[in-house]
């Protein structure tokens, strides 16, 4: 047998799983909707069945690889394998052993990291970022999240590090889905974008995106009804989309000015599929708030796609 990991990425909307050889190169991957009622064992379980089917696509037992790497939403603690507020999955706010279960119903190891952390990561050892010394992450999706490399390793702070998406880019702003006001996430995180598309409709704003939602079978504005939306020429989509870029564009500046990285990769959901079509307005943006504009970072788009958080989780496992 040769030496497969598995990786998971677990996401506010979908469990992605995949099973990579020792090079990082896929063998198989499978994918579930996130439960959207129940609590931390129903997902759980939903990640257990979606690793069994990427496991078997390799041809492969989930008892028969090295390890499966996880990528968490929430306070994931990579030591206990702990995972605490993750307020975007189903009845989560409180601790869950998520490792514990995992490694009991797959019978191998089991490691935990952020989810950001380790989809930027993935980059900068097989995407975007190879060959920089330093990059900050963007990674715009249901939230904002980010992740930092610096000198060639991860920055994580004491635990806590790489939160764009509540660094504040107007005090006094918006409430954040943290519950503070003003975050970048306020204006760029996909349900923030959402709940502001509910409150433009109701006071009577024109916009198709809703019936685009319904056509397509979803409760939620799921990012590719925003690609949808927006490609049917909708104002409303287009002006949410633009404004969510123009905070980004000021919440990246003001990190740069800070960290001064070399590379900045925006991915995500909304960040893969919207990337490059709003790269020059992201780009027109972040130089407006650049102390130091004649030296700007590279800006890439996540190049692992959607399969990037699992592949970046499964290097937990070495
Ligand atoms: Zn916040």
């Amino acid at each position: 047998m040769t030496d497969l990991r598995g990786g998971i990425d677990l996401g506010g909307t979908k469990i992605q799983t995949v099973v990579v050889d020792s090079d990082g190169s896929l063998r198989g991957e499978a994918r579930q909707p996130t439960p959207t009622s129940g609590g931390p064992p129903d997902v759980a379980r939903a990640m257990e069945d979606a690793l069994r089917e990427a496991a078997s696509a390799a041809g492969a037992k989930p008892e028969e690889l090295t390890g499966v790497g996880v990528g968490s939403p929430g306070d994931a603690d990579g030591k206990t394998g702990v995972v605490g507020g993750a307020r975007n999955l189903p009845g989560w706010e409180g601790s869950f052993p998520l490792a514990e279960t995992l490694a009991k119903a797959l019978g191998t190891e089991v490691r935990i990291g952020n989810d950001v952390q380790v989809a930027v990561e993935g980059e900068y050892a097989l995407g975007a970022g190879r060959g920089h010394d330093s990059l900050l992450g963007v990674w715009w999706g249901t939230g904002v999240g980010g992740g930092i490399v610096l000198g060639g390793k991860p920055w994580l702070g004491r635990g806590a590090a790489g939160e764009i998406g509540h660094t504040v880019v107007k005090r006094n702003g918006a409430r954040c889905p943290c519950g503070r006001r003003g975050c970048l996430e306020a204006y760029a995180g996909r349900a923030a974008m959402e709940a502001r598309a509910h409150r433009e409709r109701q006071e009577g704003v024109e916009t198709e995106i809703f019936k685009i939602m319904e056509k397509r079978g979803r409760d939620r504005l799921t990012s590719s009804v925003w690609e949808h939306a927006l490609r049917e020429g909708d104002a409303l989509t287009e002006s949410l989309l633009r404004r969510a870029v123009r905070y980004l564009g000021t919440g990246i500046a003001s990190a740069c000015n800070l960290l001064d990285v070399e590379a900045i990769v925006l991915g995500g959901g909304l960040g893969v599929r919207f990337g490059d079509r709003f790269m020059d307005h992201l780009t027109t943006e972040m130089h407006k708030h650049l102390f130091v504009d004649d030296n700007p970072p590279s800006m890439q788009v996540a190049e692992l796609g959607d399969l990037g958080g699992a592949i970046g989780a499964s290097l937990l496992i070495t």
